[in-house]
C-alpha cells in the first residue's frame, strides 16, 4: 500500500506534465489541451475517465459502507482505476451496472473503459479491445464443507449454480452440465447455503471471500478442469489512445509491485 500511495503521490505530482500529453479521456478530451491536475473538481466528463464495473465481485469491486477508494466503491480494480486516472491527470468515475451490460455500454460510448475482474476471452475480443492483463485467475467450486465434490466431474449429477455471463458459466457450459444461473454471486451463494444448489462455480479470489464470510463452505480446486484466466481492462474497439495510457499505467503498477500489494491488501493471491 505504501508503494501505491507513493505511486499516487508521484502520479499526482506529475499529473500536469502527463495531462499536457495526448488526452487520456479519449474522444471526450479532444478540445482540451490544458487538462487539469488530479485534484481538480469534476465539472465535466472530460475531466474524468468513466469506468464501468459491476460492484458485486469482491475483492475486485464491491460497495463499502465505510467508503471506498472511489466514492463508495472499493476493491483492487477500483484502486487500479483510480491510479490510471491519476496518471492521466483525471479523476476516475464509476458507472455501476450489471455485468452483462458492461460491454454494450462500452460500445455505446456510455463508459470509457470496463474494469470488472473481466477475463479476456476470444468472444469478448470480437467486440472490444483489452489492455495488458493485470491478474491471473481461475474458476473454482464452492461447496458445503461436508460435500463429496472433489473434482469438476463430480458436478455431473449435482445442482450447479453459476452467475449469468461470467466465465464460470462458460466453463460449465463447456463441460456439458446443466446449471442454473443467477444475477449475483451472493444469490448463487444463498442457493448453496439454503441447500438448493450443491456447488457454485466462480472465480477463485471471489470464492475465497464468500467462503470466509459464510460458515460451512469450502473451495474445491481442479486445475485440470479449469484453465487459467487473465483479467484485463476493456476499451471500445480502436480506442488506442486510451488503451495506450491504460497499458502504460498497468505496466508500471505491475513492475513496481502495486498490483501485488493491492492483492495482498485485499487478501487474495494471484495464480502462479
Ligand atoms: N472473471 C469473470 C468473467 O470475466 C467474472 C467477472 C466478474 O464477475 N466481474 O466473466
Amino acid at each position: 500500500m505504501k508503494k501505491l500511495l507513493k505511486g499516487i503521490a508521484v502520479a499526482a505530482a506529475a499529473a500536469l506534465t502527463i495531462a499536457a500529453l495526448a488526452g487520456c479521456g479519449a474522444k471526450k478530451d479532444e478540445a482540451k489541451t490544458d487538462a487539469p491536475a488530479a485534484e481538480a473538481p469534476k465539472t465535466e466528463k472530460s475531466d474524468a475517465i468513466v469506468f464501468g464495473t459491476n460492484a458485486e465481485f469482491p475483492p475486485f469491486e464491491f460497495i463499502s459502507a465505510k467508503g471506498g477508494v472511489i466514492g463508495e466503491f472499493d476493491g483492487i480494480d477500483m484502486a487500479i482505476a483510480k491510479q490510471i486516472a491519476e496518471d492521466c491527470g483525471k479523476t476516475a468515475e464509476i458507472n455501476n451496472m450489471e455485468f452483462d451490460s458492461l460491454l454494450v455500454a462500452l460500445q455505446n460510448g456510455q463508459i470509457d473503459a470496463v474494469i470488472a475482474g473481466m477475463t479476456v476471452t476470444d468472444e469478448r475480443k470480437e467486440t472490444v479491445d483489452f489492455s495488458t492483463p493485470y491478474y491471473t485467475a481461475t474458476q473454482v467450486m464452492i461447496v458445503k464443507s461436508d460435500s463429496d465434490i472433489a473434482k469438476a466431474t463430480d458436478m455431473a449429477d449435482k445442482n450447479i449454480a453459476v452467475i449469468q455471463g461470467y466465465t464460470g458459466e462458460i466453463s460449465v457450459q463447456g463441460m456439458g452440465y446443466s446449471y442454473q444461473s443467477f444475477k449475483k454471486g451472493t444469490d448463487a451463494i444463498m442457493e448453496l447455503v439454503n441447500g438448493k444448489a450443491d456447488v457454485v462455480v466462480i472465480d477463485k479470489a471471489t470464492a475465497q471471500k464468500y467462503v470466509n464470510d459464510n460458515e460451512n463452505l469450502k473451495v474445491v480446486e481442479d486445475s485440470e478442469a479449469f484453465e487459467k484466466e487473465e483479467y484485463a481492462i476493456a476499451v471500445a474497439k480502436g480506442n488506442t489512445e486510451l488503451l495506450d495510457k491504460i497499458n502504460s499505467a498497468i505496466e508500471k503498477m505491475l513492475a513496481d509491485g502495486t498490483v501485488n500489494e493491492l492483492a495482498a491488501q485485499y487478501a487474495v493471491t494471484a495464480e502462479e
